[in-house]
């Protein structure tokens, strides 16, 4: 894996993004913003599996009078996320939010970001210039002396961004996160590659519009994968069409896989095969579950047969190696019993506790 690149610090609330601090990990709600109660329930549901700043969607007034409540209830750092409207990123700013994305090629021009600049820099709340392939302004690709017909999307990101960096610059601004997504995996690298080197500002990094769990994770792991093991990233969120307790499952997943973080358990399971003497597939899933509150990272393996089984049951904190009728169970690396088919999911669950409880 190549070094990290060192960004320059930022602060969203209490949560440090950039300067080597560990990969933050966020999400957005999915519920209307104007309901306060189910808003907050879901930062809440959010906060419990791991979720460290939450974006909120602010597409109206009401909305940013809903921040207010809010934002007096929620335990993690708050960014509101605003198109179209400056207005709406002064409201949220009134309502005490901890961050503010906006879209610059959405937000009516230089005038409306820059006051947005001036109120944000008032009360030291960070700004993420979020660029959307689907949505650059195009002036930019001229003032940067590059041909209007330049289709290259890559480019045309990094230099919208960096106008929007100078912008702020010249406001004596500099609280700045910096985020190019696009759907296409290729096009996402190639802008944060160019960008890290143009600029010192922490990124957010992703894929856009990723598509449902079965594909959506996999593109996300792919592209943010590869810009985490590029040493780029300073924070995270992978976009699915699910939960969002779902795309914070898959982004500790991710930052797991290449050791960046710790947290909950790793499950190892086999992937079956005519070898198989035991429902392996439903009791991978049924512990997976189970797994899902546990914030202390262990290690458990589920094994399919006496193959490959005891050699990685025994490498976990917990593992089993199903066989016949019957299972071995094994504790950090030592055989604990043979037990009966009926008991393998309450075996492990009891001994995944022992562990995990203190
Ligand atoms: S552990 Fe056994 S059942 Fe599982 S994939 Fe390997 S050989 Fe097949």
């Amino acid at each position: 894996m190549m070094p990290r690149r060192i960004s320059k610090a930022i602060q969203i609330g209490g949560v440090t993004v950039g300067g080597g601090a560990p990969v933050v990990v966020q999400s957005m709600t999915k519920t209307d913003t104007r309901d306060v109660k189910a808003t907050v329930r879901q930062i809440k549901q959010l906060a419990e599996v791991g979720c460290e700043i939450v974006r909120i969607a602010v597409p109206d007034a009401e909305a940013a009078r809903a921040l207010v409540d809010i934002k007096k209830q929620a335990k993690v750092p708050l960014v509101a996320d605003i198109h179209f409207d400056y207005r709406l990123a002064l409201a949220s700013l009134e309502a005490g939010v901890d961050g503010l994305r906006l879209n610059p090629g959405n937000i009516g021009g230089p005038g409306k970001v820059k006051k947005v600049a001036l109120a944000a820099k008032e009360r030291s709340v960070p700004i993420r210039i979020g660029l959307n392939a689907g949505s650059l302004p195009s002036e930019a690709l001229a003032q940067a002396g590059l041909p209007k017909t330049n289709t290259n999307i890559a480019d045309r990101m990094v230099v919208s961004a960096l106008e929007q960096i100078e912008l702020l610059e010249s406001l004596d601004f500099d609280l700045i996160k910096v985020s190019l997504k696009a759907f296409d995996v290729p096009t996402t690298i190639a802008a944060y590659r160019s960008i890290a080197e143009k600029m010192p500002y922490p990124l957010h990094i992703g894929i856009t519009e990723a598509g449902t769990p079965r594909t959506g994770v996999i593109r996300s792991s792919v592209g943010i994968g590869t810009l985490l093991w590029l040493g780029l990233g300073d924070t995270i969120r992978v976009s699915l069409t699910a939960s969002p307790m779902e795309e914070v499952f898959a982004a500790y997943e991710i930052l797991k896989s290449l050791d960046l973080r710790r947290r909950g358990p790793v499950l190892v399971s086999c992937p079956t095969c005519g070898r198989a003497e035991a429902d392996v597939v439903k009791l991978a899933q049924e512990v997976e579950k189970r797994l899902q509150k546990i914030t202390k990272p262990i290690k458990v393996a589920v094994m399919g047969c006496v193959v490959n089984g005891p050699g990685e049951a025994k490498d976990a904190d917990v593992g089993i190696a199903c066989g016949k009728g019957k299972g071995v169970i094994f504790k950090k690396g030592k055989k604990l019993a043979t037990i009966e088919e009926k008991d393998f999911l309450s075996a492990l669950l009891k001994e995944i506790e022992s562990i995990t409880k203190n």
